[in-house]
């Protein structure tokens, strides 16, 4: 397969389709990846984990959306504690590392693919409980806490397991761990390959991002410190 560039920016929708078995949810996935998710979350099922979807398909409108939000201070910016850090007196420059710890810069997330998604085990979620997607929920005494040890013993030891992999699964520094992300490693890949540093400057420098001036200045150490 070949994505093309606005598969690639999460500007093409056409193509997807929506993952049986979510209730009210529309979650949708690359046609090539839902075969495999099914299994995958019957096997989950085998081991007592209600695998759910907190994200999968992401366009750029919707990651926009929520790059702005953070830029602007209108939601919450995590540390590695899951603790709120209040970034509003720091310039746009300064702003950065913190955002893209945990949030993809529009048309570099890995979401715009249909190849990649953000799970959680429903049956272990209390009346009234917030994700939040931090590791904490993941490890020992986390509500998630099966799910993680589940997905540890598949994913530690080997490249992939049913066809994903966990590309976030080392912190050096850019992106945190996150151990709730999964990706389908041959749509991934065929999306991974076409993405360049340049359609994705060339794009973002005509859209109302906030913060332009200062990702446009520092694109490049963006792209080598958080695109993956
Ligand atoms: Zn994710």
């Amino acid at each position: 397969m070949r994505a093309s560039a606005e598969q690639v920016l999460g500007l093409d929708e056409r193509g997807l389709v929506a993952v049986p078995g979510c209730g009210d949810a529309v979650r949708r996935l690359h046609p090539l990846v839902l075969k495999d998710f099914i299994a995958f979350r019957e096997r989950c099922a085998q081991h007592g984990v209600n695998l759910a979807i907190a994200s999968s398909f992401r366009g750029f409108d919707q990651q926009l959306a929520i790059w702005n939000q953070k830029m602007r201070g209108e939601r919450p910016i995590y540390d590695d504690n899951a603790e709120i850090i209040d970034i509003r007196h720091l310039s746009d420059a300064d702003k950065l590392p913190y955002i893209l710890r945990w949030t993809a810069l529009p048309g570099c997330s890995r979401h715009h693919w249909g190849s990649d998604i953000d799970v959680y085990d429903l049956s272990a979620m209390a009346e009234g409980y917030r994700l939040q997607l931090v590791p904490a929920e993941y490890a020992a005494d986390g509500p998630f806490e099966r799910l993680g040890r589940l997905l540890n013993s598949w994913f530690d030891e080997k490249e992939g397991y049913g066809g994903f992999y966990r590309p976030f699964s080392v912190d050096s520094g850019g992106v945190a761990f996150e151990p709730w992300h999964i990706s389908h490693i041959v749509t991934a890949d065929a999306h991974s390959q076409a993405l360049s540093p340049g359609m994705v400057k060339s794009y973002l420098a005509k859209t109302d991002i906030a913060g332009r001036a200062a990702i446009l200045e520092n694109f490049e150490e963006i792209w080598r410190r958080f695109v993956v």
